[in-house]
């Protein structure tokens, strides 16, 4: 049986659906093509993204003809989109045969299996609050817990030399716009020792670079060892910089009202930790930040940058920043564009606000911001990042990048990438004997743009 994953969605989906590739080899099948080529096709979903429910059922919809053809094929759908939404999935494509929710992501193969037996479709969607506690329960008996890999399973990774570890799932916070904390519960921590002894094993398979994944990393242990030993992230940073082979950590994200001065010790001090931090500003006005439930003020958010570059030279410092949130006025909005003048991030991922249904912004209608003046700021603001992002690219001409390889573009195959301490890309030629990917060269900064740098491996 040949199996095709299908992600929408972020990173951390992206690192699931590695995790279920692992599970459905495990269980014996091998990777598809491609959709046409597959028996059984699973849908990871997410309900971050703008437009996730169009994107799922349009491709749910351009698997109907093909189920029409085999009935055999098995189409499974998980996720955050199918947590919140599950009876609804069916009802609009009755030709899936499995819903599962973000919680029972290690049983898909079971289900599709029962799918197969009973010959209709199998939902299991846990409550989150109760997938929390039992994914819990699975970590405290030292394996299966949220984000670990299949028990004695492969996780195969898009590349060989890097790897997303998570740490923790879920979030305690309530941003005003964020469906996060409804569809994947609240914040559970892996164990340490589990994160450490994936990374080893992770580590003897070849990977060089980990990137740690949690939605608010910071908070990062705060619910594990009652009574004992309760590890924080830095404690984490620290421990994993010890695993032999692991030459880079990056992690994602810290949370700007969480980010304690041990975390940011602990970056400085750990040889393997990247000098590269993201910290999702959302906004830069105080007004807005309070009515987003964020939990800090820009002029506290200015203080933990300005310590952490303080403390960790080189910082490459890149943002979220949501525009045109329900309420924000000009003078909300020019304080944004005040932060990040201040803030001269080195990228920001810049959204227009669009409700998620469920969030308590959502409901915040009579105030939403006019698409035509939303659009406006959202131009204006990212012409600033840009122009902040260029300019910090070009103070690094001239400079010799450690870049880890990645091998040919997809765009150029002459033209080879990788990534620099500060997770900036670096375009370079491969010369006429091209480094492995993993490999770290020093490449020769000769050129800079806003979202990549370029150059020459130096002799
Ligand atoms: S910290 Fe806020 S934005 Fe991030 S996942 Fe939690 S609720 Fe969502």
């Amino acid at each position: 049986m040949r199996f095709w994953v299908q992600t929408f969605g972020c990173q951390m989906n992206e690192h699931d659906s590695e995790r279920l590739a692992g599970l459905l080899l495990a269980d014996g099948m091998e990777p598809a093509g491609g959709v046409d080529e597959a028996d059984v096709v699973v849908v990871n979903t997410c309900c971050i993204r703008e437009h996730a429910d169009e994107r799922l059922y349009g491709f749910l919809g351009r698997l109907k003809p093909l189920k029409v053809r085999r009935p055999d094929l098995r189409i499974a759908v998980g996720g955050c989109l199918a947590q919140k939404d599950r009876e609804r999935v069916l009802a609009r494509a009755g030709h899936v045969d499995v819903v599962f929710g973000t919680g029972n992501l290690m049983a898909a193969p079971e289900l599709l299996r029962r799918a197969a037996q009973l010959g209709r479709p199998v939902v299991e969607v846990r409550e989150v609050r109760d997938s929390a506690v039992g994914a819990g329960a699975a970590n405290a008996r030292g394996g299966d817990g949220p984000g670990a890999p299949a028990r004695g399973g492969v996780v195969p990774r898009a590349q060989r030399h890097r790897a997303w570890v998570t740490i923790q799932q879920g979030c305690d916070n309530s941003c005003a716009f964020c469906i996060v904390p409804a569809v994947r519960g609240p914040e559970v921590s892996r164990r340490m020792g589990e994160i450490v002894d994936e990374v080893a094993a992770l580590a003897a398979d070849g990977v060089r670079e980990i990137t740690l994944l949690g939605q608010n990393v910071n908070s990062y242990g705060r619910d594990l060892g009652a009574g004992r030993f309760r590890p924080r992230f830095a404690d984490l940073l620290r421990t994993l910089d010890g695993v032999e082979g692991i030459e880079r950590i990056r992690f994602t994200s810290p949370h700007p009202k969480d980010l304690r001065s041990d975390t940011i010790a602990a970056m400085a001090e750990c040889r393997a930790v990247c000098p590269q931090l993201h910290l999702p500003l959302q906004s830069g006005s105080d007004r807005i930040l309070a009515r987003m439930h964020r939990g800090y003020t820009a002029g506290r958010y200015l203080d933990r940058l300005a310590a952490a570059r303080d403390a960790v030279a080189d910082l490459a410092v890149t943002t979220d920043i949501i525009v045109g949130f329900p309420g924000e006025t000009d003078e909300d909005f020019e304080a944004t564009l005040a932060v990040v003048d201040a803030a001269r991030f080195d990228a920001a991922y810049t959204f227009l606000f669009s409700p998620r249904p469920g969030t308590a912004a959502a409901a915040m209608t009579d105030e939403f911001v006019p698409e035509t003046v939303a659009r406006a700021r959202f131009e204006r603001l990212v012409a600033l990042v840009n122009e902040h992002a260029w300019a910090r690219n070009r103070e690094r001409i001239g400079r010799c990048e450690p870049v880890m390889v990645d091998g040919p573009s997809k765009r150029d195959p002459t033209r080879w990438s990788g990534r620099s301490p500060q997770g900036k890309l670096v375009h370079f030629p491969p010369g006429p004997v091209p480094p492995a990917p993993g490999e770290v060269v020093p490449v020769r900064i000769e050129h800079a743009a806003p979202h990549w740098l370029a150059g020459r491996i130096a002799a």
